[in-house]
């Protein structure tokens, strides 16, 4: 007598952190695992990260999740963790590559969107557009003044940029397309590529410091650049220079940057990114006249994050298949 044997087969669970577009999550399942999407819309603390990754083989994770030693010490079952950011800032690499959990994240896909957002920020300061957008529901357009409401030009200015990378090269393209600025540009190691393609000049941060019209940040935030426009960087930049920040908001020093705009040791700031995190309402950042602050929305549009989900749910079903993950930030894990 025959026995009909019915295998269930148990498929291996991926937590992911935010709501992500539907293509990724259906690549996810198509491909033999199932996402399970943490809706609520509060800020999820690492307590409660570490309790929801059990039962989980890999995370895709979106947003500023710690993934530190005391994160993989509590989840050591994850075969991969999938960031959905090019920014790795959150991710002690040292403790990954100990408890050999590869990691990714999303480069290249996110560059040109972002970079739109520190040429909207840095247009928007020179003419301190959301300032005059304020002003009208004040009440206070009244009559023309030619003397009032003054910006200042950025055509043949100099730009300058801490972090000539991805984002950065794609931020001098477009300011020097659009008003032939001057590329100037710091970082660890000279960009020859980016030199030959804007003719970018490479200077020592000093010297970027006292020479940018513009400065824009496009470096990572780690260890070295935490905290590196303080009042001491302030001081040596120009009295007309636009300070924009899409980067990270710990590489400025705040309290320095409000100092520094109060007593007009630069002309003005753009800001996508804040130190903390949301800011709060009464920041007095938010009520300068050069001053531009959103909300973190530098990589926002539906088309870029769409991308994004979908190379971050690529590479978690990379990490759960046992292939190599394409974006890897930790191919250590993989020698040896
Ligand atoms: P990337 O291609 O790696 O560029 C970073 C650049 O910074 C590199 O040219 C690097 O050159 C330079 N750099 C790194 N450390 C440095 C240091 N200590 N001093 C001077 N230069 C240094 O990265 P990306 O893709 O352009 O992204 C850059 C950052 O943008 C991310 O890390 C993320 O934090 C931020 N971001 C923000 C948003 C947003 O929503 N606002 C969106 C995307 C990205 P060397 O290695 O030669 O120094």
């Amino acid at each position: 007598m025959g026995v009909d044997v019915i295998v269930f087969q148990i498929m291996e669970k991926v937590l992911v952190t935010r709501r992500i577009s539907e293509n990724a999550l259906a690549f996810i399942k198509n491909s033999g695992y199932e996402p399970t999407v943490y809706t609520e819309l509060t800020n999820i603390s690492q307590e409660d990260l570490i309790k929801m990754c059990q039962g989980y083989v890999a995370l895709l994770s979106v947003g500023p999740n710690k993934i530190d030693e005391r994160f993989l010490s509590a989840c050591p079952q994850l075969k991969g963790i999938a960031l959905m950011s090019v920014g790795y800032d959150k991710v002690d690499l040292e403790a990954a590559n100990k408890h050999r959990i590869p990691i990714s994240n999303t480069p290249d896909v996110l560059s040109e969107t972002t970079a739109d957002t520190a040429f909207l920020l840095m247009l928007a300061v020179a003419r301190n557009a959301f300032y005059m957008n304020k002003s009208i529901e004040r009440g206070e357009w009244n009559f023309f003044d030619p003397m009032q409401n003054l910006g200042q030009e950025l055509y043949g200015k100099t730009l300058g940029i801490l972090g000539l990378g991805r984002i950065g090269l794609e931020m001098a393209k477009k300011a020097k397309a659009a008003y032939g600025m001057d590329i100037i540009y710091h970082n660890r190691n000279r960009n020859e590529q980016a030199e030959k393609e804007v003719a970018a000049r490479y200077l020592s941060f000093d010297e970027l410091l006292m020479q940018s019209d513009v400065l824009t940040v496009h470096v990572n935030l780690t260890d070295e650049t935490k905290g590196i426009f303080n009042k001491t960087a302030f001081s040596k930049m120009k009295p007309n220079a636009i300070f924009i920040n899409t980067a990270r908001g710990a590489i400025h020093n705040e309290e320095d940057l409000i100092d520094a705009l109060q007593n007009k040791t630069i002309w003005g700031a753009g800001l996508d990114v804040t130190n903390p995190e949301p800011m709060q309402k009464d920041n007095p950042l938010l009520n300068m006249e050069n001053v531009c602050v959103l909300p973190h929305i530098g990589s926002a549009t539906k088309e870029t994050r769409e991308k994004m989900a979908m190379m971050a749910a690529e590479n978690i079903v990379a990490a759960l298949k046992g292939e190599r993950m394409p974006q890897v930030i930790n191919p250590e894990v993989y020698e040896g």
